[in-house]
């Protein structure tokens, strides 16, 4: 493999000739050459290195290029890299039973899609033939992946092109920084976003709703933390109307929060519950829907009408069960709590309280949001252009930000470091000292 001897120049001409982009007009699109990483680094092929404090498409969770995690898929490659997902295989029961493990009690099954959107794929399936019925209802603030009803049961901008999926109904979830439902307390902003919900579902007409699917807490959209007793309320409006829940935990599960389940930490639990990103860091591709007892029991004795070639690949497998471990081992999920409540949480707040531009930091773990404003009292958010000018300035100093919409999500891996962090900070307050009235 050509893969250290090369330039950033060819890289790039190869790609711009022959790779076609996700999500981007192609035409002028000047991706950066990345050659290589070792825990939160990254590094191009002219030694300029980066401080990963995305985890690339917050996937990255235990770090690049872990050492157990690659050790686990080149032991696997040698014993057997392919097999039919229809055959009772080692790795892949393994992998399983990791994930069952730190699931609540009744959650014994895990169906292995190659990432989040068809694990969400084949939750709405699973839900749809559990209730007999057919809606799914999601918010308006989320990102659910880019198949067929993943994609519309998404609520941002990439819904509209691909509306072809049918019985998706969106509604707002809690967001008090830019409330609804005009509410100024996080009560409020519960108490009328479930009265809210509950009218929707009373207006679709509760027998028709199959689903209610969720990002446990909302990542894309803004790292939306659910003010307390949200969940609580939307497990007990599904009991009341025989609606299936499903915790979307591509994004916040395994390590981000600081839990291994971002539910952990609200008084819920679903029915179905999605992963993929932080489960094996995405060293290959995975993800899948870990399955409760009464759901799964209803295919018994009637065919499962899905599948996917890869569904428990050997490869993918073993990096589960490299990436768990090596989480276990060496406390790695904690490590991501104690850094955002010792070094980030602070960090930000400190930053917060020296830029106007910062309007409001929330987040737990690693997994933080920083809303940049033009304006403190209106919230107005500060214009694109700005952001781009901003997140130019970050990689130009050495950090890859995670740059969405008028914010910077802080969301490094669960391995990152005080230092690190410390490291980050000074970045992104160097940079926010540029910032003058809305422009950088
Ligand atoms: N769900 C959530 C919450 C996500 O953040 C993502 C990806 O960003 C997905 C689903 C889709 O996952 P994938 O891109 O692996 O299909």
């Amino acid at each position: 493999l050509p893969l250290t001897s090369d330039s950033n120049q060819h890289t790039l001409d190869l790609d711009r000739a022959h790779v076609f982009h996700s999500w981007s007009a192609q035409g002028s699109l000047k991706p950066l050459v990345i050659a290589g990483g070792l825990g939160t680094r990254v590094w191009d092929f002219e030694g300029t290195e980066y401080l990963d404090f995305s985890s690339q498409l917050v996937n990255v969770n235990i770090g690049h290029q872990h050492p157990a995690v690659i050790a686990a898929i080149k032991e696997q490659a040698d014993l057997l890299t392919t097999i039919a997902p229809s055959t009772a295989n080692l790795t892949r029961g393994e992998a399983a039973k990791r994930i069952t493990d730190r699931a609540p009690d009744g959650f014994n099954k895990v169906f292995f899609t190659n990432g989040g959107a068809d694990a969400n794929e084949n939750a709405i399936r699973m839900a749809r033939l559990h209730t007999g019925r057919d809606k799914v209802l999601s918010t308006y603030r989320s990102y659910h992946g880019n198949t067929g009803a993943a994609i519309v049961a998404t609520g941002d901008w990439r819904r509209m092109p691909n509306e072809y999926a049918r019985g998706h109904v969106h509604f707002f979830g809690p967001y008090l920084y830019r409330s609804e439902f005009w509410a100024t307390t996080p009560e409020q902003e519960t108490e009328r976003a479930l009265h809210h919900l509950e009218r929707v579902i009373q207006g679709e007409g509760a027998a028709t709703i199959a689903a209610i699917m969720l990002e446990t807490v909302p990542g894309t959209a803004g790292i939306l933390v659910p003010p307390p007793g949200y969940l609580a309320g939307v497990r007990a409006l599904c009991d009341r109307y025989g609606i299936v829940l499903i915790l979307d935990e591509v994004m916040a599960g395994f390590g981000r929060t600081g839990r291994w389940f971002a539910f952990d930490g609200y008084d819920v639990v679903p029915d179905l519950i999605t992963f993929a990103k932080g489960v094996n860091s995405g060293y290959v591709p995975a993800g899948g829907v870990v399955i409760s007892d009464p759901i799964a029991a209803d295919f018994d004795e009637t065919v499962f009408p899905g599948g996917l070639t890869y569904s428990g690949h050997p490869l993918a497998m073993a990096s589960i069960i490299g990436a768990l471990d090596a989480m276990a081992g060496e406390g790695i999920v904690d490590n991501a709590a104690r850094v955002g409540r010792e070094a980030i949480g602070p960090g930000l707040a400190n930053l917060a309280d020296k830029h106007d531009v910062i309007g409001e930091v929330r987040g737990e773990g690693v997994f933080w949001a920083m809303e940049l404003v033009a304006d403190r009292a209106t919230r107005e958010p500060l214009p694109a252009a700005t952001m781009g000018q901003i997140k130019a300035a970050l990689v130009g100093r050495g950090l890859l930000p995670f740059v969405q919409d008028n914010r910077i999500h802080v969301v490094p891996p669960c391995t990152v470091t005080d230092d690190e962090v410390a490291e980050a900070l000074a970045a992104y307050d160097a940079v926010f000292t540029t910032v003058q009235g809305g422009h950088a």
